[in-house]
């Protein structure tokens, strides 16, 4: 093991140090051996061991791991700091500007423990409300660390959107006359996924010498027909070359997932070469699967009988259910919600601040609420027929109970009532949390069901079918947060949800006017499900939001 490779170890064990607080002399000490092992011109593994203690800046204990290290290949105190150090925390050391202080902070007294986890704080302000974080640092970190999630090689949906435009474009301009087209996961509108896969005329060759501008990238033929272009700090592309006459055939294939493949084969039916791809469906007697739905084979048995549904489209969105205003952690004040609403469109806003547990995020006291509901009541009498409904987004106690009394809660039009704090938990206790919160009178909707974080925090483990009935029993409407992060509940629960009659409802979870736009991702999540419009409550017009609130309360505060 060289110096370098030494050195890092210490390096890495006097951060972790400072993370957990630990002795501060120790942990300097354990660095500067680090800063001296860098500088040293002869390898420490040809260092007479004897007088390993004398040498500069290294002291007894440090020369005794350093034997260690020599012989083992391993430091067991280094091991010992990494056990107890959660994985996500340790890679916010990755993150530039983020030193062990700042990250002991983010990792004891926030809570985080993933740098997906810390984006999404930073895009909600909420690292302002510590000591050392200031405006600036927010936006540097959330900088680092837009940067660092581009090298790994998991993308979100949202993330490739501009990067797959952009391709397509570059493709059409630079090859008229042949024929592109975007396939794989991200036609399927997969959430999450690890490359962009085009379908292409254009002769690989060509497009390696075209694309390969300053030498620098890599091209790697996988089969004769594809080409997998790699790029720092960008996802892999793959291009799928076809014939002209073969394209519908080849966009048929690299469309579907592989279990939609095999279940086509099964039912007998072929892939005939075609230009055009819906000539194979037409063939099979069936109207053309959207490619969103090419995931599990029963779609095809549905098709066959001609039940795939109509999905929802963006336009079917009429509201916009789950924002922050700068009463709580959002950005923009109520008017600058309500006329960002009446702007695009919409016919309703429903503002759910933060409920006052959500003391990170500024969450209401009771005295701000009634506050609030004065100033919309205001709002509404100014902007009419424009309205604007009073909510919130009340935490889910660590009990299971909400965060403030009945009458309180009786005074909003609607409830929306999430998990924020103690996210680590067992099933049994997540869900005795969730039940409790659903059987709330008061309760309307259930936000973000799991507390996922796409490509960072896993949801903690719910039974879904027993929420599902739960609400099902209850009227209470489950979320499908649209943050293109969050997409939870997940589009594979859709079906469940809508079989037992539950009203889903895509919803932005805005805190700035902008994040409206997001409604979007939740739709082509929701498209995968099969939701209908008639099974999303934001889909509702004003008048009929208005009936099924009043329907709900009569039912249950009877
Ligand atoms: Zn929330
Ligand atoms: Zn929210």
């Amino acid at each position: 093991m060289d110096n370098y490779a030494i050195a890092d170890q210490f390096s890495l064990l006097a951060k972790l140090m400072d993370i957990h607080g630990e002795n501060s002399f120790r942990s300097k000490s354990y660095a500067s051996a680090a800063y001296n092992i860098e500088q040293m011109t002869a390898p420490l593994s040809q260092t007479d061991r004897s007088l390993m203690a004398d040498l500069k800046g290294i002291g007894a204990s440090t020369a005794q791991k350093i034997v260690e290290i020599l012989d083992t290949g391993r430091m067991k105190s280094l091991e010992d700091m990494i056990s107890k150090t959660p994985a996500g925390v340790i890679a916010m050391l990755q993150v530039k500007g983020l030193g062990p202080k700042k990250i002991s902070t983010i990792w004891k007294e926030m809570g985080i423990e993933s740098i997906g986890e810390l984006l999404y704080a930073c895009q909600e302000n909420r690292l302002l409300l510590y000591k050392g974080f200031g405006a600036k640092t927010q936006q540097n970190v959330r900088e680092a660390i837009e940067f660092l999630l581009r090298h790994q090689d998991r993308f979100l949906y949202a993330e490739l959107e501009t990067l797959v435009q952009a391709l397509n474009t570059q493709l059409e301009s630079g090859w008229p006359g042949h024929r592109s087209e975007i396939t794989g996961a991200f036609r399927r509108q997969c959430p999450e996924m690890d490359r962009i896969e085009f379908v292409t005329t254009i002769p690989l060759t060509d497009l390696e010498t075209t694309l390969n501008k300053d030498g620098n990238d890599h091209f790697d033929r996988t089969d004769k027909d594809s080409l997998e272009w790699k790029r720092e700090e960008q996802p892999r592309v793959v291009f799928h070359h076809t014939s002209a006459s073969g394209f519908g055939t080849t966009l048929f294939r690299t469309s579907a997932s592989p279990e939609f493949l095999i279940g086509w084969e099964k039912a007998g039916y072929a892939a005939p070469s075609t230009e055009d791809e819906s000539v194979i469906f037409h063939q099979a007697g069936m109207i053309t699967i959207p490619a969103c739905l090419r995931e599990a084979a029963g779609v095809i048995e549905q098709a066959h009988n001609g039940e795939v549904p109509a999905l929802i489209v963006p336009e079917d969105i009429r509201g916009i259910i789950h924002t922050h205003s700068n009463w709580s952690d959002g950005s923009h004040t109520l008017e600058e919600m309500a006329l960002g609403c009446i702007e695009k469109g919409y016919e309703y806003l429903v503002i759910s601040d933060h409920s006052r547990a959500a003391q990170y995020a500024g969450g209401l006291s009771i005295e701000r609420i009634h506050e609030q509901h004065a100033a919309i009541d205001a709002l509404n009498r100014k902007l009419a027929p424009f309205r604007i409904f009073k909510s919130i987004e009340c935490d889910i106690l660590g009990d299971g109970s909400l965060d403030y009394p009945d009458d309180v809660l009786e005074s909003f039009d609607l409830v929306i009532a999430s998990v924020h704090s103690n996210l680590k938990m067992s099933e049994e206790k997540a869900m005795s949390r969730l039940l409790r919160a659903i059987e709330h009178p008061c309760t309307t909707i259930l936000g973000h069901p799991t507390g996922r974080l796409l490509l960072s925090r896993p949801g903690y483990p719910v039974d879904h079918l027993q929420i599902i009935e739960a609400c099902a029993k209850h009227g209470v409407a489950i979320e499908i947060n649209a943050h293109p992060r969050r997409l939870d509940l997940d589009w594979t629960w859709i079906p469940a949800a809508m079989e037992k009659g539950v009203m889903l409802s895509i919803d932005p979870d805005a805190h700035a006017v902008e994040a409206f736009g997001d409604v979007k991702y939740g739709v082509l999540a929701a498209q995968k499900g099969g939701l209908k419009a008639e099974h999303n409550l934001s889909s509702f017009t004003l008048e009929d939001f208005n009936v099924w609130l009043e329907d709900r309360r009569a039912t249950r505060y009877a």
